[in-house]
């Protein structure tokens, strides 16, 4: 059986649940589908503090808020649905999910954002779970009164490092480069932090231990010296990878996988929109997704309003 909406959108984080309140708002039939949980990466930040409006709150409870927003105007919201199969080259466009089955929709929302990337050593596979983590937030208490590390050197990075210092007896922030990518107040921040310490210019080699983690095996990258930096648990902050694998030779992708959009978030197939990390642009911030969420529903909204003057285009029965 086919599901029939004016709009589905792909993935249930910011860009996502901004979306789906613009166009539940415009009276069009939406369902935002999550393979995972609805928030994205914002149940991963412990507190945020640069969204406006929002003095400070946990990452969940934004996610939580934006929810309970979308569905009060309407907005069906399932998640924990893996996408089995997209089509998107007609002007009615399919989407299979496991369990729900079929959605269509003359316009498919792409807010996917991204993942997590991992350092990709073999060691760290084996410690994943097991003392390694890209999620302070969920596991930053397990690691209460123990030392750890902290990879990376952008915003993520420091600032999760700063969170964890509320748990651990101390942080080692280890990062590649001799200098930090973070902004000048966050580097500051955390800096000024008695718990953290930094080992810069480091290539990290292996991750030590044998059933539990012990420590972080790293190089020196000018000297050669080789060091290890005794952590019970390790935090890896190194950036993302976009989540557009399902959408690999379908729609125009850069070479960082990213999907390419123009100014009105429409993708190389009409009809088709991306928001959000998923998307090639240079700032990702929850402020940045939402601001694409209600630029791709604007955008969907014109193209779906001049689509119902298009005898091919079968809206769905709006809600309302
Ligand atoms: C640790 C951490 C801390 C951060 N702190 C802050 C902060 O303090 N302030 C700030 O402004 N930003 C912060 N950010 C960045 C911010 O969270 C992201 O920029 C923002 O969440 C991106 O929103 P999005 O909707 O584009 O994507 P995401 O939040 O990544 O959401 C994408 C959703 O799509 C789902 N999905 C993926 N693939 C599929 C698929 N094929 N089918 C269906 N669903 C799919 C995912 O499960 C996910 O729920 C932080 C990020 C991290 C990782």
């Amino acid at each position: 059986m086919t599901n029939a909406y004016d709009a589905i959108i792909l993935g249930a984080g910011p860009a996502g649940l901004t979306a789906g309140i613009y166009l539940a708002r415009a009276k069009k039939k939406v369902v935002i589908i999550d393979e995972g949980i609805a928030g994205g990466q914002m149940i991963l930040s412990h507190t945020v503090a640069n969204y406006p409006g929002v003095l400070e709150a946990t990452g969940a409870g934004i996610a939580r808020t934006m929810v309970k927003q979308a569905k009060s105007f309407g907005c069906e919201v399932v998640t924990q649905s893996r996408l089995l199969k997209i089509d998107l080259g007609s002007l009615q466009k399919t989407v299979d999910v496991e369990f729900e089955g079929t959605y269509s929709a003359p316009v498919v929302i792409i807010a996917t954002g991204g993942i997590p990337r991992s350092l990709g050593l073999e060691t760290e596979a084996k410690f994943k779970g097991h003392g390694i983590s890209y999620c302070a937030t969920c596991d930053g208490e397990f690691f209460t009164g123990r030392e750890i590390v902290a990879v990376g050197g952008g915003n993520s990075a420091l600032e999760e490092a700063v969170s964890l210092s509320r748990y651990a007896s101390k942080v080692t922030v280890i990062h590649e480069f001799d200098h930090f990518q973070a902004q000048p107040w966050i580097v500051a921040d955390a800096e000024a932090n008695p718990k953290i310490e930094f080992l810069m210019n480091q290539k990290i080699e292996a991750f030590a231990g044998d059933e539990k983690l012990e420590g972080v095996v790293s190089v020196d990258k000018d000297s050669g010296q080789r060091v290890t930096t005794k952590a019970e648990g390790c935090f890896v902050f190194i950036g993302y990878t976009p989540a557009t694998q399902a959408f690999e030779g379908i729609l125009k992708l850069n070479g960082r996988k990213e999907i390419v959009t123009d100014e009105n978030l429409a993708t190389s197939i009409p009809g088709v929109f991306a928001a959000g990390d998923s998307r090639a642009k240079k700032y990702r911030q929850i402020t940045t997704a939402v601001a694409d969420g209600t630029v791709a529903a604007l955008s969907a909204i014109e193209y779906l309003d001049k689509g119902s003057r298009i005898p091919q285009i079968k809206l769905a029965a709006s809600a309302g």
